[in-house]
């Protein structure tokens, strides 16, 4: 059904072979579920490139990335009103889709299933009602706060002043419409504040352990703990300085996915690489909203001194089988890598999406 990339063997090792194929055959009969892609997304991107590694990779849904708070809100409509118009013109293999069972018919027609999530609440320009708004265009999931604080709540690389009340009421609307409460990129207070006010299981996306790495972007163990006890999934992101390696590997994933299940059990973990192919967007993309140096200018959002720099890099997507074979080693069975590679934010969004 799908071109899955072939897991590399040992021609002399005939154990090793079984096994390749044994990981195979379980990569390839689960719903593998990215849920954030790290692409900085622009209205005239090419999608072809943008989306093909995932597909290519056997992944069955992907969240899309469609605007986070270094942009202003109305660039994040114009992205999604791009994406939504060129998508299934431009990359035949995906099917935009609003609800699990879509999910499920879209993988079983060999289509990457796509949703969309935004990052940080500047895109909702100060009013609740926008909530509605993006959810009836597809968007599943956002967080509250992109590294720096904004009027819902605090960025976690800002001064941690906790959930506003506006970040309150949109927490309530949220869960009235059904999209999912995000706290990846959120400071400590404004998690713990918005677990405990929601009704509905909230992720963290795309986060690590800060008891493996001390980093400001990651989570604590309270942070963890109070996302398992609402319902809701970890997942654990593929980039180098998170995973605290010069390179990320799948074994650092499997690691981090190990820490998490130790605190949770491994119902609560999932895998969202946090992944961006390198896109020449060529002339379509003017300078000031270029992808390549973002960061130098927007030095606010990614501090030099925690370590944002040009050595940042992710796991590419292509090595998600290999994900999987490390999840083995570090000894999840195999119904628990189907939860962690996709069933467990599959029954997040089963629960919460209306
Ligand atoms: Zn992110």
């Amino acid at each position: 059904m799908f071109a899955l990339p072939l897991v590399s063997i040992d021609p002399g090792d005939l154990k090793g072979a079984a096994d390749s194929m044994e990981i195979q055959s379980l990569y390839g009969n689960t719903l593998v579920w990215d849920d954030h892609c790290g692409s900085e997304i622009h209205p005239d991107l090419p999608l072809d490139p943008l989306l093909r590694p995932w597909h290519e990779a056997g992944v069955g849904y992907l969240s899309i990335n469609v605007g986070y708070d270094v942009q202003p809100w109305t660039r994040t409509v114009a992205n999604i009103a791009a994406v939504r118009r060129r998508l299934e013109d431009e990359a035949p293999y995906c099917r935009l889709v609003s609800s699990v069972g879509e999910i499920d018919q879209a993988r079983a027609d060999g289509k990457l299933a796509v949703t969309f999530d935004i990052e940080g609440m500047t895109a909702l320009d100060g009013r609740a009602d926008m909530v509605q708004f993006y959810y009836d265009l597809g968007v599943r999931h956002m967080l509250f706060a992109y590294n720096r604080n904004n009027p819902a709540g605090s960025g976690c690389h800002d001064e941690d002043t906790g959930l506003t009340a506006f970040g309150r009421s949109v927490v309530d609307e949220m869960n009235r419409v059904g999209m999912v409460v995000d706290c990846s990129h959120t400071g400590f207070r404004t998690t713990m504040e918005a677990m405990e006010h929601s009704r509905d299981p909230v992720v963290f996306s795309h986060s690590n352990p800060k008891a493996l790495v001390d980093h400001g972007r990651n989570i604590t163990d309270e942070q963890i703990k109070a996302c398992a006890a609402s319902g809701g999934v970890i997942g654990i992101n593929g980039i180098n300085l998170f995973l605290g390696e010069t390179h990320a590997t799948p074994s650092a994933v499997a690691r981090h996915a190990a820490y998490v299940a130790g605190i949770t059990g491994p119902e609560h973990v999932g895998v969202s690489l946090d992944y961006a192919p390198d896109i020449d967007a060529g002339a379509a993309v003017d300078e000031n909203t270029a992808i390549s140096g973002m960061i130098a200018r927007n030095p606010e959002f990614w501090p030099a001194d925690a370590g944002y720099d040009d050595s940042i890099a992710c796991l590419d997507v292509s090595r998600l089988p290999d994900v999987a074979r490390e999840l083995v080693g570090v000894g999840f069975s195999e119904a628990e890598i189907t939860g962690i590679l996709g069933g467990n934010f599959r029954r997040v969004a089963s629960q919460v999406w209306k």
